[in-house]
């Protein structure tokens, strides 16, 4: 076996390798930029090299670093991860020529699959199910309208070199195609060096189902498997599953069989993925293949017992499979979701800065037999880059069932306490709540179906309503008892959003009996573990588990349970009386105004002061997290002032424009 492996990548990915690679008992060493001296990668490695700047294209990008690196280490192979440079058949041919080996497949299986027109020829010998569609370059404009035409609308304009959900576009009319076309190719120009495009049927309300396939040098190839990956935005994954709820064994079988065929066709030899998008019919057409390890591979680790990264160094040195096809079998549900550092509450935009707070649930087994694991490459204290990807951990959970493992995949996000930036932690706990979440019938549009107006968080349901109660009143409790103890009573008047009610609470401690007079109820409160000053707060209302985010606030506190955050007033019932004769407090009037929705970069401010501005017209560009976003007037109005100019920085809800 290798006695040193170098792992060309950063973040999770690299911690995940290394962590394989410790239990092999083979040493690492870690490249970094100068935007990762202080990772946790770099923090576990055996070694590490430092490779240049922060952009990926002075350092991760750069072959001849990584070669340089292996050199002064004596690293015998390279683990590529995924992203930079994994799918790159120059560096795999270098590093051949070098001596030193790649982890991963030969360079002619990721030249013939790394390019998407290449890849649907050999499919299509191969007799994969492809989709409909013009396999072959588009020289202009005209030629793209014919192609769509001949197809018929709807159809997907995608850049051949394409990836990471880039340079694909949908098209139902001529017009889109006008537009589209050009649009495609420029933005393939830009992020691929490679402008060559082609057109597709557009399958309606798909799924996204693939299949893993692992290979050898000895011309073994098997399938581990599908996962689905329906929940996507911006054809960007975010939960992620295995098995699909969709397949039946037969249609399993038959996916699984084709993605084995057309791996063997292009003598493919490591770990991999073979894309299929899936009609609700299980009908299915091949997508792309991934000659790289998978951002999602843990479900299917999860579900098989096998460690991918293990197979792929096996292979990569020259060893058989140790398993056959009929030796694999799928055993109970596993759950990812990726935590993001984006704000779902301002339409998931890029959020970068200090995790101030970051507190993972506990990994492994619990006493239920469900599992978490946690897949991150950060810690507490560490910054989320404005260089990379912005995901900030990968949190998985496996159960026996769908359901267990989404039950659990619920638990495990309330558990996940992060604190410094926006993440995305509340929008998915809304998604495992949602009853067609919980049925399986998922689509790619699913984020878009469901979230028309982008994410608000959720309304309380009863189980939520009486939590927020009894949680309010036993937290304000223990600080009366703590604080001023001749305050401290029994029965109380809670405000949790637009609900109130009298509360009676009991005994303490760690426990509490909580009495709901109007109802007649009596609730338990128990098992608490909580102390003044920290964030989370966990219990058991009536025997069920829970955990909730709390944050003190003016005269009572913000509680969040999964989705749904309410503030909540504990009140003695005199001043409750008093606060119902309170006006309600108006909030400001921002309508006249547009604010930034996010802290950026002003790269245009196109407006003057007296300009008629018409809604939807563009005023203002701000650049963050590397994307440039535009911001629209939402309606007519004449400019009174204007709040900041090109180049400045502005925080979120900095006022950009006042109309009169
Ligand atoms: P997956 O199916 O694993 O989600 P993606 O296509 O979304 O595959 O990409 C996986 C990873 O590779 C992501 O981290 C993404 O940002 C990165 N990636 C994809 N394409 C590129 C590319 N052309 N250049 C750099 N990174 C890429
Ligand atoms: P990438 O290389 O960026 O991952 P893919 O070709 O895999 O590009 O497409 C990304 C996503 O776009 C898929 O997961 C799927 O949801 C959607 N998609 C791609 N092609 C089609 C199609 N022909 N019809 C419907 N949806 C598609
Ligand atoms: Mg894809």
């Amino acid at each position: 076996m290798f006695s040193k492996i170098l792992i060309a990548n950063r973040g999770e990915i690299a911690v995940r390798i290394i962590k394989t690679c410790r239990r092999l008992g083979i040493a690492t060493v870690v490249v970094y930029s100068e935007a990762d001296a202080d990772s946790m990668a770099v923090e576990m490695a055996d070694e590490t090299v430092f490779i240049g700047g922060a952009p990926a294209s002075e350092s991760y990008l750069v072959a001849d670093k990584i070669v340089a690196a292996c050199r002064q280490t004596g690293a015998e192979a390279v683990h590529p991860g995924f992203g930079f440079l994994s799918e790159n058949a120059g560096f795999a041919k270098r590093l051949a020529a070098e001596g030193i080996v790649f982890i991963g497949p030969n360079p002619g299986a990721i030249e013939a699959m790394g390019d998407k027109i290449e890849s649907k020829k050999f499919a299509a010998k191969a007799n994969v199910s492809v989709v409909p569609g013009h396999v072959g370059e588009i020289d202009d404009t005209d030629h793209a309208i014919r192609i769509s035409e001949d197809i018929g609308y709807p159809v997907m304009i995608k850049a051949s070199a394409g990836g990471g959900g880039k340079g694909i576009r949908v098209a139902w009319t001529r017009k889109d195609v006008e537009e589209g076309f050009p649009a495609v190719r420029a933005e393939a120009k830009a992020s691929f060096g490679d402008d060559r495009i082609f057109i597709e049927k557009f399958i309606e309300s798909p799924r996204h189902i693939e299949i893993q396939v692992m290979g050898d040098k000895h011309g073994n190839v098997v399938h581990l498997f599908e996962r689905e990956c329906s929940i996507q935005r911006r054809n960007q994954k975010v939960i992620e599953e295995a098995p699909s709820p969709l397949l039946d064994e037969a249609t399993r079988k038959k996916m699984g069989e084709q993605a084995v065929a057309l791996a063997k066709a292009v003598n493919y030899d490591s770990a991999g993925t073979v894309e299929f998008v899936a009609g609700q019919d299980r009908s299915f057409f091949f997508l792309e293949m991934n000659t790289r390890l998978q951002v999602e591979h843990p479900v299917t680790e999860l579900i098989t017992g096998v460690d991918l990264v293990e197979q792929m160094i096996r292979s990569a040195y020259g060893e058989k499979l140790a398993f056959k096809q009929d030796d694999l079998k799928i055993n109970g549900w596993a759950m990812e979701s990726r935590i993001y550092a984006e704000d779902p509450y301002r339409g998931f935009l890029p959020s970068i800065g200090r995790l101030v707070r970051y507190s993972p649930p506990a990994e492994g087994k619990s006493a239920d037999g469900t599992i978490v694991r946690n897949d991150a490459g950060v810690r507490e204290g560490d910054e989320i880059s404005m260089f990379y990807d912005p995901m900030i951990s990968k949190l998985s959970t496996w159960g026996p069932d769908r359901l267990s493992a989404i039950d659990a995949m619920g638990r495990a996000l309330e558990d996940f306490h992060i604190e410094g930036l926006g993440q995305n932690i509340p929008f998915l706990a809304a998604v495992m709540d949602q009853d067609r979440f919980r049925k399986g019938t998922l689509a790619t549009s699913y984020i878009k179906d469901e979230f028309p107006e982008g994410f608000q968080g959720t309304a309380p349901t009863d189980f939520q309503a009486d939590l927020m109660a009894a949680v309010g009143c036993a937290m304000h409790r223990t600080l009366t008892r703590r604080a001023s103890p001749q305050l401290d009573r029994d029965d109380w008047v809670v405000v949790a959003g637009a609900d109130t009610r009298t509360v009676r609470l009991s005994n303490g401690g760690d426990s509490f009996k909580v009495e709901l007079p109007e109802t007649g109820r009596v609730l338990s409160l128990t098992d608490i573990a909580w102390r003044p000053g920290q964030p989370l707060f966990r219990g058991k209302l009536d025997g069920v588990a829970f955990t909730v985010a709390v944050k003190p606030a003016a005269e009572g506190f913000v509680i969040r349970h999964r989705a749904c955050t309410l503030k909540v007033l504990v009140l003695t019932p005199r001043s409750a009386e008093l606060h119902h004769k309170l006006p309600p407090k108006k909030a400001a009037d921002t309508s006249k105004m547009i604010l930034s929705p996010m802290p950026g970069l002003v790269v245009t401010l196109d407006v003057e002061l007296g300009q008629q501005v018409r809604s939807g017209e563009q005023v203002a560009i701000i650049e963050a997290m590397k994307m440039q976003n535009i911001i629209r007037a939402e309606r007519d109005g004449v400019v009174k002032s204007v709040g900041a100019k090109s180049g400045d920085s502005v925080a979120a809800d900095e006022v950009l424009i006042e109309f009169a």
